[in-house]
């Protein structure tokens, strides 16, 4: 099952959206079943079409 568009839409990093001027927008990597920032380059996994919006559960992406 894909994650739905409305879920993502009001999904934000729990990180960046206390930043001022940042939205804290998501990129949804349905191969890798993950939710990815841009900003602070954090992924976060998505378990049983679960997106953990977890800041201690992330994982920092190697790029
Ligand atoms: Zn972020």
């Amino acid at each position: 099952m894909a994650l739905s568009k409305e879920l993502l839409n009001v999904l934000a990093c729990p990180k960046c959206v206390r930043e001022p001027g940042c939205t804290g927008d998501l990129e949804y990597q349905e191969e890798k079943q993950q939710l990815i920032c841009r900003h602070c380059n954090l992924a976060y996994l998505i378990k049983d079409d679960i997106p953990v919006m977890l800041v201690d559960e992330a994982v920092t992406l190697q790029e």
